[in-house]
C-alpha cells in the first residue's frame, strides 16, 4: 500500500500550512500564534472536541470514529515549538522573528499531523476514537511531561500513543524505528569547587580549585571506561571550566564546571549520577578543597515498546515499501514522558539529504508530507479497523 491518495491532492495545501508555520516559529511556551492556528484549524476540520491550554499551549483535538464499540484510544502527538537560531536558508519563507526558527522541522511535524486530523475528520473510517496532541516546548522545556501533568492521558482515555520526527539523511518519506531504548535520557550538572584562593607564586599557602576542577574533568572520563558494563551506553561531557580568578598570578578559591550525561538505561543514568558525586568529593578531599554537585535530571530515556513498535514499523512498510532498522539516538527527545505512561512507538520519517536539524541551514522536506500523512492515517485505521 503505497501513500494515501488523499494525501497526495492536500500536499499543496499541507505544504502551505507548513510554510506559514515556517515564516512564524515561536520558541518553548510561546506558541501562541501557532496553538491558535492549529486550534482553528481543528475546529474547521469539525473535530468533536478541541481543548487548548492543556500543558499551558498545548491543544488537543478529538475525532470520533463511524463507531465506537471497540472502546479504543489513540494518541498522536506532533510537537510546535522552534529553537533560538538565526535562520540562514535564504528561503522566500524564511523566519519573521529575529532570532527564532524552525530548525527542527516541527512546522512540518504539526503541518503534518494537522493533514491527518482533517483526513480522519472527513472519512472517519475506524472503530474508536483519535486525540491528536501538541505540544510546546519539545526543545528543552519538556511540554510533553506539561501535558501529562495536565492529566491528559487519564482525561481522554489514551491507551497508546505514537510520535514521528523527520530524520535528514535517511531517504524522503523511507522510515527508520527500534524498539526499546531509542533516544538517550539527558541530564545536566553543575559542579563547583571550593578552596583557598591566593598569591600563584605561593601555592603552598592555598588549596587550588583549578588544579581540583582539571582532576575530575579526567576523572570523569572514567565512568564511561570504567564504571558502566561497555555494552550499555553512556556519555558524560563537561563543557563549561570556569574559575573565580580572571588573572594571571591568582589562584582561584572557586571552580565551576558544567555538563551533561546521556544514557540509554534508567541503570546507567543512575550510576552516572552516584558515580558523579562520588568522583567529584573523592577528589575535593584528595586536595583539601569542598565541593557540591547539582545533578539536574533532564528527559529520561525515550523507550519504544515492543508491540506498537512492530505495529509501527509495519505501517511504514506498507506506506514506503520498507522500514529500516534505527541506531539509537544519543540526544533527547521529551515524547520520552509519553512512553512512560503508555504503550506506544516513536518513528523517525526521512527527510532526504541535507543539513541535519538544528542547523540554520536546515529546512523541512516538504515531500515526505504524503509518507508522514498516511503513516499516521494508516496507524489508526489499522489500529481500529472499521467493521
Ligand atoms: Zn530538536
Ligand atoms: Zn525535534
Amino acid at each position: 500500500m503505497p501513500v494515501k491518495n488523499r494525501f497526495a491532492e492536500l500536499q499543496d495545501e499541507i505544504t502551505a500550512w507548513r510554510r506559514d508555520l515556517h515564516e512564524h516559529p515561536e520558541i518553548l511556551y510561546d506558541t501562541l500564534r501557532t496553538s491558535a492556528v492549529v486550534a482553528e484549524k481543528l475546529q474547521e476540520f469539525g473535530c468533536d472536541e478541541v481543548v487548548t491550554g492543556i500543558g499551558r499551549t498545548g491543544v488537543v483535538g478529538v475525532i470520533k470514529g463511524k463507531a465506537s464499540g471497540s472502546g479504543k484510544v489513540i494518541g498522536l502527538r506532533a510537537d510546535m515549538d522552534a529553537l533560538p537560531i538565526v535562520e540562514a536558508t535564504g528561503l522566500p519563507y524564511a523566519s519573521k522573528t529575529p532570532g527564532a526558527m524552525h530548525a527542527c522541522g516541527h512546522d512540518g511535524h504539526t503541518a503534518m499531523l494537522l493533514g491527518a486530523a482533517k483526513y480522519l475528520a472527513e472519512t472517519r473510517n475506524f472503530d474508536g476514537t483519535v486525540v491528536v496532541i501538541f505540544q510546546p516546548a519539545e526543545e528543552g522545556g519538556a511540554g510533553g511531561k506539561e501535558m501529562c501533568d495536565d492529566g491528559l492521558m487519564d482525561r481522554w482515555g489514551i491507551q497508546e500513543v505514537y510520535g514521528m520526527h523527520n530524520w535528514p539523511g535517511l531517504p524522503t518519506g523511507q522510515f527508520s524505528i527500534r524498539p526499546g531504548a531509542f533516544f538517550a535520557g539527558t541530564d545536566q550538572f553543575d559542579i563547583y569547587f571550593e578552596g583557598k584562593g591566593g598569591h600563584a607564586a605561593r601555592p603552598h599557602e592555598t588549596v587550588d580549585t583549578a588544579v581540583m576542577a582539571a582532576q575530575a574533568v579526567t576523572a570523569l572520563q572514567t565512568i564511561a571506561s570504567r564504571n558502566a558494563d561497555p555494552v550499555g551506553q553512556v556519555v558524560v561531557s563537561v563543557t563549561s571550566f570556569e574559575t573565580s580568578s580572571k588573572a594571571f598570578n591568582v589562584i582561584p578559591q572557586k571552580a565551576h564546571l558544567k555538563g551533561t550525561v546521556r544514557t540509554m538505561s534508567k541503570e546507567i543514568r543512575e550510576l552516572a549520577e552516584e558515580r558523579i558525586k562520588a568522583i567529584c568529593a573523592g577528589v575535593a578531599a584528595t586536595y583539601g578543597g569542598t565541593v557540591e554537585v547539582q545533578y539536574h535530571p533532564g528527559y529520561p530515556v525515550m523507550a519504544n515498546t515492543k508491540e506498537q513498535t512492530e505495529f509501527a514499523a509495519d505501517v511504514a512498510r506498507k506506506v514506503s515499501g520498507q522500514c529500516e532498522d534505527a541506531p539509537m539516538v544519543m540526544g533527547g527527545e521529551d515524547f520520552a514522558f509519553m512512553l512512560e505512561e503508555r504503550p506506544g512507538a516513536y518513528i523517525l520519517l526521512g527527510n532526504g539529504p541535507g543539513a541535519m536539524v538544528h542547523h540554520p541551514e536546515y529546512n523541512f522536506n516538504d515531500e515526505a508530507i504524503p509518507a508522514g500523512c498516511s503513516w499516521w492515517a494508516e496507524i489508526v485505521e489499522q489500529r481500529m479497523p472499521a467493521a
